[in-house]
């Protein structure tokens, strides 16, 4: 037996770690750890809600409904995200996505709450609403992320219907695409084209509630035409999205493989820790991606979103075109995240 075997047998027979063990697994993620203590205090007594994109605003809309129910954050994004992910116009989350590249719509999502449970999907076929499988992952299972074919098993087992997600829209763009199959993902700068509304990816959203408790969620039908089996950033808990409720929380937009390497999101939560603001903290992860490969860079779009612990917000991107969402009491507002690249 291996040192590490043993030490772990030991320990788990010498403090009752077992039965402990076992009723956590048995219990599995109902277990609340306690609220962690908050380091930050808000600036004001203000409920928030910012998604990226700019079809943002009509998610946020239905996330502010539920927040002023006195909802939790993570109930408000995970309503919130609900609404492009029914929306077949929208061809970058959910019902309606574009495909792989053998034909087949595989979501990605993930959702955080105000005490580091998580739930994820990738790539899962056949059910709209990824976003409200991750969150019964995250409360009825003790894993953090199902894949695949156990995803969808997963959510026929738990209620979720059978659909075809691929629209004849999506079906036929994609025939198209097979005339010539070049690879070659879109700078998002779409959102400065007349009618470009739905040419962009997946939405993040995070929120805060009355009691200034934190949450995300952010869902995709990912990279069009990708390999299938490919997963992207968007379901990843650190790379594509992150909620620190003593700090703040962090999302993300753009070419996946760019922010998992430098576990963006959760990167973007520890700067904000150290004392920068949200803008300040999504650009210097910007830098960091631009640094790796700066020629790369420039043909790359990829966009952070932050908000922290005061309720302020901010964003910044590779590329111009990024945008987000923002709602409060007073505001229901699209901003144009300043970028690296074109201002
Ligand atoms: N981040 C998503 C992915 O890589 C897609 C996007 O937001 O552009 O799958």
């Amino acid at each position: 037996m291996s040192d590490r075997r043993q030490f772990l047998k030991q320990s788990l027979l010498t403090t009752g770690g077992l039965a402990a063990a076992s009723s956590l697994l048995a219990k599995g993620a109902g277990v609340q750890p306690a609220v962690p203590e908050v380091a930050y205090k808000q600036l004001r007594n203000q409920q928030v809600v910012v998604s990226t994109w700019d079809f943002g605003q009509e998610a946020n809309e239905a996330a502010w409904h539920v927040l002023q129910q006195g909802a939790r954050a993570v109930d408000a994004v995970e309503a919130g995200v609900r609404v492009p992910e029914a929306d077949p116009e929208n061809q970058t989350v959910g019902y309606g996505g574009r495909p792989d590249r053998d034909g087949r719509v595989t979501l990605d999502a993930c959702i955080m709450d105000e005490h580091y449970r998580c739930g994820a999907v990738a790539g899962m076929e056949h059910i709209m609403h990824a976003i409200s499988v991750a969150r019964q992952v995250m409360e009825k299972t003790p894993h953090v992320m199902l894949v695949g074919d156990g995803a969808l098993q997963f959510a026929l087992a738990n209620g979720f219907t059978k659909q075809r997600l691929l629209t004849a829209k999506s079906e036929a763009e994609w025939k198209e695409w097979l005339n010539t199959s070049e690879y070659k993902p879109q700078r998002n700068v779409e959102n400065m084209l007349p009618g470009g509304k739905y040419n962009h990816d997946t939405i993040g959203m995070l929120a805060m509630d009355a009691k200034g408790n934190m949450g995300g969620a952010c869902t995709t039908s990912g990279m069009a035409y990708k390999l299938h089996g490919r997963v992207g950033d968007s379901p990843i808990i650190g790379a594509g999205l992150y909620v620190d409720n003593e700090v703040g929380a962090a999302t993300s937009s753009g070419v996946g493989e760019e922010v998992i390497r430098i576990v963006g999101s959760h990167l973007v939560v520890e700067l904000m820790r150290m004392g920068l603001q949200p803008e300040e903290a999504c650009r210097k992860a910007v830098e960091r991606i631009a640094r790796r490969n700066p020629e790369f860079a420039k043909e790359t779009q990829v966009g952070f979103l932050a908000l922290n612990k005061h309720g302020e917000y901010g964003a910044f991107a590779l590329q111009q075109g990024f945008s987000f969402a923002v709602r409060t009491h007073t505001t229901n507002e699209i901003h144009q995240a300043k970028s690296l690249f074109g201002g």
